[in-house]
């Protein structure tokens, strides 16, 4: 007999709800995504305003479409963080009000889990080593030692925030990384930028700085987009790859937002091709936010007795995945 998870995600511009059941089938993903304004990034209290006007609708198409009825949903899974706090709130409040309806647990969700969770569900990926590289997070991450560990990462900006804060700053409304990507593919005309990985992790925000003064310099927007994404792309690739060689894992997973990205994708192919690995990236309508990603880890948790009382229900802003334990994986 099969389970039934319901997951709430709402950690930054998208609300989202979703039912999964327990053999990994997405029966449903409705979302509703707050855009910024033009040239500006996430307001967290308008997004949570957004997020709020959208919740019921979102959740009742979540639940119609899924052709479940309400009465078999066996637990409610949430967002619990990392995010935005006033984001979080919305998506938790929604949680709460209807796991109580529903009489069924409640199950706090890391939104980076998340992400990694529904990547390998969705691609077969068993053990790999993760890129995660979204609006929140630019990660390089293993299984190891019941928990997931943080090989590598940005020391500022994230892979997504550098796209998004580029493009703004040429007037796109966020999230721009795929007209960023569009813009690259009419250039091959690589104009010089910083490069800047210190150990294994990387660092963004002198690239950002430089890519900005050469637009404001008279270069043209294609070049510099193209100019950015080779950087910036080498940069991750090259330690995912130093990760790669260091663990001998034979896969690896892209996850978050900028998986959609094909130019990082044929890098990173290319990359584990070398080393006899396996390259997975998430499918494009899975690998940004969405409620999936937080109802098929609501079901590995509630599968091992991970709950929440309503009472301790909080939100988390900042929650490092490499604090959770993961007792679903060995
Ligand atoms: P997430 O936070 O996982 O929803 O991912 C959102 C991020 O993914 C934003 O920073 C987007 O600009 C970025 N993104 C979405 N599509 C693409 C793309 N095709 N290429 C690069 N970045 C992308
Ligand atoms: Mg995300």
């Amino acid at each position: 007999m099969k389970d039934f998870v319901l997951g709430v995600e709402s950690t930054a511009h998208t609300f989202s709800a979703s039912v999964v059941s327990s053999d990994g089938e997405i029966l449903s993903n409705s979302k509703s995504v707050y855009k910024s304004p033009e040239g500006s990034g996430i307001h967290p209290f308008e997004a949570s305003q957004s997020h709020l006007a959208s919740a019921a609708r979102v959740l009742a198409d979540a639940l119609h479409n899924s052709g479940i009825p309400q009465d078999e949903i066996r637990a409610v899974a949430y967002a619990m963080g990392p995010g935005l706090g006033p984001c979080l709130r919305v998506g938790a409040v929604a949680a709460r009000t209807l796991a109580l309806s529903l009489g069924v647990p409640l199950v706090p969700v890391n939104h980076a889990i998340g992400h990694i969770e529904l990547g390998c569900l969705l691609t077969g990926a068993k053990d790999p080593i993760v890129l995660l590289v979204s609006g929140g997070h630019t990660m390089i991450i293993s299984f190891s030692g019941g928990k997931w560990r943080i090989l590598g990462e940005s020391l500022d900006l994230t892979l997504g925030q550098l796209l998004d804060q580029f493009g703004r700053h040429h007037g796109f409304a966020s999230p721009c990384g795929a007209a960023i990507e569009d813009a690259a593919l009419k250039s091959v005309n690589y104009l010089k930028l910083p490069y800047s990985v210190k150990g294994n992790d990387v660092s963004f925000s002198g690239l950002l700085t430089a890519s900005k003064a050469l637009l404001d310099g008279g270069e043209t927007f294609y070049d510099v987009a193209y100019s950015i994404q080779e950087t910036a792309f080498a940069m991750v690739t090259e330690v995912t790859e130093r990760a790669l060689a260091f663990t001998s894992k034979k896969e690896v997973i892209i996850v978050g937002g900028v998986a959609a990205n094909r130019r990082l994708g044929a890098m990173m192919t290319a990359m584990a091709k070398r080393h006899s690995s396996k390259l997975y990236m998430t499918p494009l309508e899975y690998s940004g936010d969405c409620g999936a990603q937080i109802a098929w880890t609501g079901w590995l948790a509630i599968e091992r007795g991970i709950e929440i009382p309503i009472e301790d229900s909080k939100v988390r802003q900042s929650w490092r995945l490499d604090t959770v334990e993961i007792p679903w994986r060995s």
